[in-house]
């Protein structure tokens, strides 16, 4: 009843839906799974991503090294096992993120779980348990939740596997990183702003950590770097979407 007399529009183009879907066809079909590329063997950059001109022209497939790994990875750039997203940020997938994130749209959580899982990288290895990247108190106060708890706490329940929510935390509030171009500003920018349990839980543990958005890959390296640190022996990172770099 409620349906029919507020009808669900869709997140991205504001038209109803035929079916009882979020997300309307036409826009779910939009939407850029990074499995059809060529990606880095290690953060999971599509090849080409970065140097493609605008946004909605095809990437170059064009793998960088014989290895498959990006120029950064070669250079060991990052402390996580390995990091996959699901998506390209942009269009759909990016209006809901935003709207999800940022305008209360909760409810969306269940349809973006819904294009993880059935999008799911095939080539992570086994994990123990799925730790969310955190907010700052400060910003849960205001957002009221965290996006990236609602999406691992998802991820972990329809895997059957445990959610740890408290394993990690963010200690200093940071400058959002999407406003920051400089990747040396957002290193230094989230640099010292987590910390993980130091009680023993990440001992010997496999850790897959999720976020909405991967963008220089600096948060997912400073939470993995604190899991380590904390004995986890492998961090993996998935999230929901890839942003360029800009
Ligand atoms: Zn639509
Ligand atoms: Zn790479």
């Amino acid at each position: 009843m409620l349906d029919i007399l507020f009808p669900k529009v869709c997140p991205s183009c504001g038209e109803v839906p035929l079916g009882r879907e979020e997300i309307c066809r036409i826009c779910l079909e939009e939407i850029r799974f990074i499995n059809n590329w060529e990606f880095c063997a290690k953060c999971g950059v599509p090849f080409g991503y970065y140097n493609s001109q605008e946004q909605g022209e095809d990437f170059d497939i064009v793998p960088q090294k014989a290895d498959n790994l990006c120029g950064k990875c070669v250079k060991g750039t990052y402390s996580f096992d390995k990091a996959r997203s699901i998506a390209i940020y942009e269009g759909t997938i990016r209006d809901m993120i935003i709207s999800f994130k940022y305008e209360g749209k909760i409810g969306y959580a269940e349809a973006l779980l819904d294009i993880i899982t059935a999008n799911f990288p095939d080539d992570l290895d086994e994990f123990d348990c799925v730790v969310p990247v955190p907010l700052h108190l400060d910003k849960l106060r205001l957002r009221e939740y965290n996006q990236s708890v609602i999406l691992a706490g998802g991820i972990a329940k329809r895997l059957g596997v445990m959610c740890d929510l408290f394993g990690l935390r963010k200690t200093r509030d940071t400058i959002p990183q999407i406003g920051i171009r400089d990747e040396s500003e957002r290193r230094r920018n989230v640099k010292g702003a987590f910390s993980a349990a130091e009680d023993g839980r990440f001992k010997d543990r496999s850790v897959l950590l999720v976020d909405d958005v991967f963008t220089t890959g600096s948060t997912s390296d400073e939470c993995s770097k604190m899991l380590l640190k904390s004995g986890a022996y492998k961090v993996q990172v998935l999230t929901l979407t890839r942003a360029r770099a800009m």
